[in-house]
């Protein structure tokens, strides 16, 4: 590998694990640490995370003994110390905290299954980590072992997946996919494989984090079994970027599954531009593509780590143009009540008039490109793609109205306010005045000329 090398690090209190132990990522499992006692043993713990750790009520403490010894015990704002182990922060409620922020509960026709976008869905298959984040946006289910996923709850997904041919992406997650056994992840991936229309599987997991023993060559060559195989790993800062990691990306790149990266905006993490510069930096080196940058949920627990937009808009604004074009990841807010991913993004844009378009680019240069006058549009007419397009049942948005199908989108209850209660009367008893040509399955207009006039 190029570059300066990536550390590999062991707590002094792990210095006497034999190594074959070290590497074995059940070992790992069941020495997690998650009291004060044995945190403690490690890292001298500060006031606040005492007490966090000695009340009731908590969300799941579990830290793996590899992902401990990133930490540099000295320092009280590790970034890594401050995304695994509880600070009294965690305790303070804040204006629009919700415990299910995203609404995924309300919008999952079965336990587990959440269906956000057209062609494709969220599918929990479990509900523990290798280790939890303090600001996991699932902390409603993740780490309690009482909401684990059954069989009975996989077949009702799976039926929903197979009465559903809308759907050719889904996405494994929980809680960490990795952390089932072997067989039944298999076995899950395997029956996902028997429904036609689904073309990708993909698998969201911080277990290469966490535990990067656990990526050995079985898990690579059972998932390259059935590809195409996609994985997001997460990453919120370039500590967490070991030997082991690369180790990991490296076996995962060579079994042909292509690697992004999920990072959450941490205040007291991550939330510098030259923070981030290094870690996608970091990322590409070990052939990981920063996929997204969240915004924090408003996630109960995590108060402390929110920060505003503004900086989001300012990492990227260091990103664009100073680095390699594929390191930079879209930031995204999860908008809350069940949304969806928005991306957000510096102006690039500074003005335009019917032919010309104002920019500027990430040195502020300010310049003009100039549009085609003449301009043969795209005729969907004569197009097979145009003719053959994927349904998108009550989800074509802001695109359906660009393609004709329809003119607007109301707020609910829309006519029903605007009707003022009047009824039908002699002005407004012809729907036809309002229908607009050519768009949607409008009748034809009164004023529409005769075929022979055309
Ligand atoms: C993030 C997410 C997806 C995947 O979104 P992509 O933008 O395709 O990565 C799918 N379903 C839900 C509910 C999600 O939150
Ligand atoms: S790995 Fe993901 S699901 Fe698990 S605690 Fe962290 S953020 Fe939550």
């Amino acid at each position: 590998m190029s570059g300066t090398a990536f550390r590999s690090q062991r707590a002094a209190a792990f210095a006497d694990v034999p190594q074959a132990q070290w590497n074995d990522w059940r070992w790992q499992l069941s020495h997690r640490l998650n009291t004060a006692e044995e945190i403690g043993q490690v890292i001298p713990l500060t006031e606040s995370e005492q007490r966090a750790l000695s009340s009731s009520g908590l969300f799941r403490v579990d830290i793996t003994p590899y992902f401990i010894s990133l930490i540099d015990p000295q320092d009280p704002n590790d970034p890594i110390r401050r995304q695994v182990i509880p600070t009294a922060g965690e305790m303070v409620p804040f204006t629009s905290m919700m415990e299910d922020s995203l609404a995924e509960d309300r919008h999952s026709p079965v336990p587990g299954l959440v269906h956000r976008y057209p062609d494709r869905v969220l599918m929990l298959v479990t509900t523990q980590c290798a280790s939890y984040c303090r600001y996991c946006t699932r902390s409603r289910i993740v780490g309690d072992p009482t909401a684990q996923f059954s069989r009975t709850d996989y077949d009702a997904m799976f039926a929903y997946l197979e009465r559903t041919p809308q759907v050719r992406d889904v996405l494994l997650s929980g809680g960490d996919p990795l952390t089932l056994a072997p067989k039944l992840l298999e076995s899950l991936i395997a029956r996902l494989r028997t429904i036609p229309h689904i073309e990708i599987v993909r698998l969201g997991t911080r277990v290469p984090v966490f535990m990067p023993m656990r990526v050995d060559d079985e898990l690579c060559e059972m998932l390259a079994r059935y590809h195409p195989v996609w994985m997001n790993i997460h990453v919120n800062h370039s500590n967490e970027i070991t030997e082991e990691l690369a180790g990991a990306t490296d076996r995962l790149t060579r079994a042909g599954i292509p690697l992004g990266n999920q990072s959450v905006l941490l205040a007291g993490v991550n939330d510098c531009p030259h923070i981030q510069r290094r870690l996608v930096q970091d990322l590409v080196r070990i052939r990981v593509r920063p996929y997204y940058l969240y915004q924090c949920d408003e996630v109960e627990g995590a108060g402390h780590f929110r920060t505003p937009v503004g900086k989001g808009i300012e990492i990227l604004e260091a990103l664009r143009g100073h680095t390699s074009g594929f390191a930079v990841p879209q930031y995204v807010i999860d908008a809350p009540q069940g949304g969806g991913k928005i991306p957000i993004s510096p102006n690039y844009l500074v003005s335009m008039s019917d032919h010309k378009i104002i920019l500027r680019n990430y040195e502020g240069f300010i310049t003009t490109y100039e549009e085609p006058i003449e301009y043969t549009a795209h005729d969907p007419a004569t197009c097979k793609y145009c003719q053959a397009k994927r349904p998108e049942p009550g989800q074509a948005g802001i695109t359906g109205l660009l393609d004709g199908e329809r003119l607007t989108i109301e707020p609910q209850g829309f006519e029903l306010v605007h009707g003022r209660g009047g009824g039908q009367h002699r002005l407004n008893q012809d729907s036809g005045k309002w229908d607009p040509l050519g768009i949607g399955s409008g009748k034809p207009k009164r004023h529409t000329l005769p075929e022979a006039d055309l």
